[in-house]
C-alpha cells in the first residue's frame, strides 16, 4: 500500500480548514488507500482552537490518519509536506485599502514559500486558496527558487464547480452530463466562466452561449458573484464548498482528471493563450501522470479574448504590486 502523504494545512481553525480536514483524514483526497499524517499550521492566536480541532479528528479515529501536529512555525510545519493546503491569509478588514491587504498577505506567502523551499518533500504540491489567492500563490513560487514553479497553484476549483452547477440548473442536463467548462483568469469577480467549450448532455455550450443575454446578464455575474450571494444569505462566507473544491483539486492532481473531461486551476502561465509568463492565472487543464497540462488548440473567439484579457490585466496589476513592495 502506498507510504503515508505528510499533508499541511493553514489557516487549520479557521471555517474551510475545519471543513476539508475530516474529509481529508477519511482520505476522500488521496484515495482510500493512503495514510495521512496532517500538519495543522496556525498563528499563535488560533493554536489552541487548531488543537480542538485536532482532538476532533482523533476522537473520529479515521483508520487512515497516522498522526496529527499543531504548530505556529512554518518550519516546523511544513516540514516533509507533500500537499500544502495555504487557506489561512489575511482578510480585508473595513477600512483596509486593497494595498495593506496584499502587503499583509505578501509577507504571510513570502514566509510561507521560503519555508516551502526549505523544507518540504522534494514532490511538493501546493493550492493556494487564501485570497487574493493567485498573487498569493505568485508570491510563494517566487518566494521558492528550489521548487519547481508549476507545483505552486491557485483554486478556481469551486468557480469551475459553481458554473457547471448554473449550466446544469439552466439546461436541465444532470451535473455528471456537463463536462469541459473553463474558468479563465483570477479568482476574483474579473474571472471568465467560459462555456463555448462545453458539452452539455448531448448539446454543446456553444448553443447556450448563443443565448448572450441568458450569457452575460445571468450566468457569468451569478458565477462571478457567487460568493457575495451566499455571505448575503447565509451571513458567512462560502467554506464547505470551498473546502470540497480545494479536496477536488488536489484529488485531480494526484489522482488525474476523468476521461474526456478537464478541470480549472490557477497555475504560473508558461505563456500560453496570451498569458504573460509567469502569471498565476486560471486556464482548462488535464492532470496526466501527476503534472497539470493546459488543454492547447481552442479556439478563443473575440467575446472570450475581451474578458480573459481583462482578468489577466488585473492579476498584472496585481503582480505590480507585490513587485513594488519587493515581494518578487
Ligand atoms: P476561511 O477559512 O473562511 O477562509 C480562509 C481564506 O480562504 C480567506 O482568505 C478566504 O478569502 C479564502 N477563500 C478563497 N475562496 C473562498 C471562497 N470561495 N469562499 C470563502 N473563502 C474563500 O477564513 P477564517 O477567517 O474562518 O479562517 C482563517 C484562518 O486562517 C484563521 O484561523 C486565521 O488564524 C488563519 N490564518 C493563518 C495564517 C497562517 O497559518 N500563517 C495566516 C493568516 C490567517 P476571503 O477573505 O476573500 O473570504
Amino acid at each position: 500500500s502506498p507510504s503515508p502523504a505528510v499533508v499541511t494545512v493553514t489557516g487549520a481553525a479557521g471555517s474551510i480548514g475545519y471543513a476539508a480536514l475530516f474529509r481529508i483524514a477519511a482520505g476522500e483526497m488521496l484515495g482510500a488507500d493512503t495514510p495521512i499524517r496532517l500538519r495543522l499550521l496556525e498563528i499563535p492566536s488560533a493554536v489552541s482552537a487548531a488543537e480542538g480541532t485536532a482532538m476532533e479528528l482523533d476522537d473520529s479515529a479515521f483508520p487512515l490518519l497516522r498522526d496529527i501536529e499543531v504548530h505556529d512555525d512554518p518550519k516546523r510545519g511544513f516540514d516533509g509536506t507533500d500537499v500544502a493546503l495555504l487557506i489561512g491569509s489575511r482578510p480585508r478588514s473595513k477600512g483596509m485599502e486593497r494595498g495593506d491587504l496584499l502587503a499583509a498577505n505578501g509577507q504571510i506567502f513570502t514566509v510561507q514559500g521560503r519555508a516551502i523551499n526549505q523544507v518540504a518533500a522534494d514532490g511538493v504540491r501546493v493550492l493556494v486558496v487564501g485570497n487574493p489567492a493567485n498573487t498569493n500563490a505568485l508570491v510563494a513560487a517566487n518566494n521558492a527558487p528550489d521548487v519547481p514553479a508549476d507545483r505552486f497553484t491557485a483554486l478556481t476549483r469551486l468557480d469551475h464547480n459553481r458554473a457547471i452547477a448554473q449550466l446544469a440548473r439552466h439546461s436541465g442536463a444532470a451535473v455528471k452530463d456537463i463536462s469541459r467548462v473553463a474558468i479563465w483568469g483570477n479568482h476574483s469577480s474579473t474571472q471568465y466562466p467560459d462555456i463555448f467549450h462545453a458539452r452539455v448532455g448531448d448539446r454543446s455550450g456553444a448553443e447556450f452561449a448563443a443565448d448572450r443575454e441568458w450569457l452575460t446578464g445571468d450566468f457569468i455575474p451569478t458565477v462571478a458573484n457567487r460568493g457575495s450571494a451566499i455571505i448575503e444569505a447565509r451571513g458567512a462566507s462560502s467554506a464547505a464548498s470551498a473546502a470540497n473544491a480545494a479536496i477536488d483539486h488536489v484529488h485531480d492532481w494526484v489522482l488525474g482528471t476523468p476521461e474526456d473531461d478537464w478541470t480549472s486551476v490557477a497555475l504560473p502561465s508558461p505563456g500560453a493563450y496570451g498569458v504573460p509568463e509567469g502569471l498565476v492565472s486560471s486556464f482548462p487543464v488535464r492532470s496526466v501522470g501527476g503534472a497539470w497540462q493546459i488543454v492547447d488548440g481552442l479556439e478563443i473567439d473575440d467575446f472570450s479574448r475581451t474578458r480573459i484579457d481583462a482578468s489577466v490585466a488585473e492579476l498584472e496589476s496585481e503582480r505590480d504590486a507585490v513587485r513594488g513592495m519587493g515581494f518578487i
